[in-house]
């Protein structure tokens, strides 16, 4: 394990393994985002640590919960539905289009690596996205700024055109199962993978934090690039500790 902190080695160091692979793998979360006006889900002053999470069971239970779910989620919008990628998401999707990345596996679910040019297909979403509901009965995506008409208009919880079950948005709650074709993609691409970047994360929430793992047990290089340690640095080939859009902006044109 080799711990980079001066800027130029560490682009040095990982610019010759991305040279070295041919199959990599993008792991991401929120790390690569809070440049970009997407407060960090976990830290202390995150305003979605304002108020205890409400539990998938109690979304599905009760109504009132489900009233105070979608309040939350637009007041939590209006802070940051303007967030744009950074120089992180770019040099990715750089990566992508050069056929050098073959994946994006995110925890995030701020839609900024769609935005920034990759497509679904190189995408995989272990927390779904947070750009637009679905409907928990029958799956039928529903758009946020009807659904925001709505629920502004009658205030009460939305319920879906076609079926008339309760409307969600299509993120991965507190108590709701992972979301199981995404965890499969995600685990047969870091099988697949011989450099495995693991970019903003903390690495601490499984079963996320268990694909860097698998690649490094397959094989795989292992980079971690974040601001501090991590419980995983021990198992990495490379370790580049600073600011994430610092270090891949020349990755990112
Ligand atoms: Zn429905």
């Amino acid at each position: 394990m080799v711990i980079l902190n001066q800027i130029g080695e560490a682009r040095t160091a990982l610019l010759e393994l991305i040279e070295q692979s041919d199959n990599i793998v993008a792991f991401t979360g929120a790390g690569i985002s809070t440049e970009c006006g997407v407060p960090d889900f976990r830290s202390k002053d995150s305003p979605w640590m304002r108020y205890k999470p409400i539990e998938f069971n109690l979304f599905l239970s009760d109504v009132l919960m489900r009233e105070e779910a979608w309040r939350r989620k637009f007041a939590l919008d209006d802070i940051y539905s303007m967030a744009q990628p950074g120089r992180g998401h770019y040099a990715l999707a750089n990566l992508v289009q050069q056929g050098k990345i073959s994946a994006i596996i995110t925890q995030n679910i701020d839609n900024l690596h769609q935005m920034s040019g990759v497509d679904d297909e190189h995408i995989i979403e272990l927390h779904g996205n947070g750009t637009y509901a679905t409907c928990l009965s029958c799956g039928l995506r529903h758009e946020l700024a009807n659904v925001r008409h709505d629920f502004e208009t009658t205030g009460a919880a939305p319920e879906c055109r076609s079926c008339g079950g309760p409307v969600k948005s299509a993120t991965i709650s507190f108590g709701q199962s992972m979301p199981e074709e995404a965890m499969q993609r995600a685990h047969d691409v870091t099988r697949a993978c011989d450099l495995f970047l693991a970019i903003g994360s903390s690495l601490v929430v499984y079963p996320a934090a268990a694909f860097p793992l698998l690649a490094a047990q397959n094989n795989a290089r292992l980079v971690i690039l974040n601001g501090e340690a991590t419980p995983l640095d021990s198992e990495a080939d490379l370790i580049l500790r600073g600011d994430i859009g610092d270090i891949l902006e020349p990755f990112s044109s």
